[in-house]
């Protein structure tokens, strides 16, 4: 390996001008694989549900053929759903031995026996939604798909605690559109205004830092630090909150980056802040990752009246490109009561902004608001999530449901845990047991790991000769491996991202063993430095 190529002209990069030049170096050798072990796109994915969209597919384009067919083969009609109960019943009987057909019949008895959901017409709504025939009615997402999401929010998010239904789900294309949703009807609404201050715990996946600072929006932030060590949020953090000018906190838990969830004691601490000293604080709360974390409770079940819960089904059901997402609102919550106390003037203002919706533009509740900003308000009777993406989510979460010992989230926990073990045995080096640790992604903590392996005077001297960056530059170069900086995502020390989710077994063996290589040589280069 070249030790003497100087990178530090590559020193003021942003995040993506640093990625795009990691992959160029990367990419300098032709006939080496490139490992970008900084993507969080999972390469593991569920398959029956998927299986199950098939042949519902199969099904419903033949129940589309039973009229107007006669015309020629290549015309259908929208289904009327008569006697298709009793059709879908032969349909399994000639095909129940494909696991897809067998899923579907599975899945109208469960939604049938556990939710309370007329068989022939949640069979009628997949059918018409997997031939995406009519509009999204209603908008915010249809009725027995609602249902079963959740139900399926409900087993995720709760944990040990009792769970509620008295909630409300819009489904969205992806995490990515419910932040933005959110962040806009908070705004159009004058429940956050230019100016106002913003919360955010991190270290943070980056988007909830920089859309706070969007000219349009123009928000001061206020970062709530989590410890480096165990990754909860500590007191004199949440103290933070006491400032009555902070109008929202946003929390993604567990966390992206550090890959851990907050933990009991912390949710009881921020719980117990919330009720007592800002009961009028709006929380958004970031899941995404709450399925990978053993016993999770999210906030949205902890703190139900402040909290608006993001889900995403990207990363749990390998999905990044189906786009499906979903925001949680409880019946009785902080975001409806606030428009509530909204001065006279502004009530009025809004009023018009929603006249066309209804004649009644006050009692528009905060969830569907967001619904009708998702398509700036004129254009809400096209609003709405994809009627195939919504089979897809309804059948994600059926998959879910029906999975009672929990096999599907056995292999997906065990999958990323497992190269986990496989990354730090090659590294050389071990990271004590958490329970609150996810390990999607694991921080290479580069002052931690020199400290151990080497010992302190490594560090310093690591540090003192700025050799943070160039140690992604020079891994990239000389192995091919990626490795995206803890930094931007707003880690203050010497750290790297490494996501679990996307490279094979065997990759995260030679990560370790090329990161532990080049940290063999800088080690060279200290000792003779000295
Ligand atoms: C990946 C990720 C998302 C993105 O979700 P999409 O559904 O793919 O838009 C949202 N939040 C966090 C914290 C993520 O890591």
């Amino acid at each position: 390996m070249n030790m003497n190529i100087d990178f530090s002209q590559y020193a003021q990069l942003s995040p993506f001008e640093l990625k795009d030049k990691l992959i160029e170096l990367a990419q300098s050798e032709p006939d080496r694989p490139l490992l970008d072990a900084g993507r969080g796109n999972p390469n593991f994915m569920a398959i029956a549900p998927r299986r199950a969209f098939l042949r519902l597919g199969d099904f419903a384009v033949s129940e589309a053929e039973r009229t107007y067919s006669y015309l020629n083969s290549h015309f259908g009609g929208i289904p009327d759903g008569e006697g298709m109960l009793s059709r879908f019943d032969t349909y399994v009987q000639q095909h129940g031995h494909l696991e897809g057909v067998h899923f579907l019949d599975r899945a109208l008895a469960y939604a049938k026996d556990r939710l309370g959901i007329d068989k022939q017409a949640f069979l009628s709504e997949l059918v018409n939604a997997f031939l995406g025939c009519n509009y999204p009615v209603p908008p915010r997402m249809l009725t027995h798909m609602e249902t079963v999401v959740k139900a399926y929010l409900g087993e995720e998010m709760y944990g040990h605690l009792p769970v509620s239904n008295q909630f409300d789900v819009f489904a969205t294309e992806g995490g990515t559109a419910s932040m933005t949703y959110t962040f806009q009807t908070m705004f159009k609404n004058r429940l956050l205004k230019q100016g106002d201050k913003i919360a955010v715990v991190t270290p943070v996946f980056t988007p909830y830092l920089e859309i706070p600072e969007l000219e349009e929006y123009q928000l001061e932030m206020v970062e709530l630090r989590l410890d480096e060590e165990q990754w909860q949020l500590p007191m004199e953090e949440i103290e933070k909150l006491a400032d009555p000018a902070i109008k929202l906190l946003c929390v993604v838990n567990p966390a992206n980056p550090a890959s851990v969830k907050l933990s009991d004691a912390s949710l009881d601490i921020l719980a117990e802040f919330v009720e007592q000293r800002r009961n009028d604080l709006f929380i958004v709360t970031d899941d995404v990752y709450g399925t990978f974390a053993d016993d999770f409770v999210s906030l949205f079940a902890k703190v139900p009246y402040n909290t608006l819960c993001v889900y995403s089904f990207s990363k749990y059901f390998g999905a990044t490109g189906w786009r499906l997402g979903a925001i949680a609102v409880h019946h009785d919550n902080v975001f409806d009561d606030a428009l509530e106390s909204l001065p006279m003037a502004e009530k009025r203002a809004l009023d018009e902004r929603y006249a066309s919706l209804t004649p009644t533009p006050r009692e528009i509740r905060f969830i569907d608001r967001i619904v009708a900003e998702s398509r700036s308000v004129a254009l809400n009777h096209t609003a709405g999530l994809s009627l195939p993406q919504q089979v897809q989510m309804g059948l994600f979460s059926l998959s879910c449901l029906m999975d009672a010992d929990g096999e599907y989230k056995a292999a997906c926990k065990g999958i990323i845990r497992q190269r986990y073990n496989t990354l730090y045995k090659n590294l050389g080096t071990m990271p004590e047991a958490d329970s609150n640790r996810v390990d999607y992604y694991t921080l290479l903590e580069l002052d931690v790991l020199g400290r151990q392996l080497y010992g302190q005077g490594f560090v310093d001297w690591f540090k003192a000769a700025n050799k943070g960056q160039d140690f992604l530059f020079r891994l990239a170069a000389s192995t091919g491996v990626i490795l995206l900086p803890g930094k931007g995502f707003d880690v203050v020390h010497g750290s790297v991202r490494v996501s679990l989710a996307n490279l094979t077994h065997y990759e995260y063996e030679l990560i370790g063993r090329e990161t532990r290589t080049l940290l063999d040589q800088y080690f060279s280069e200290y000792q003779a430095n000295q």
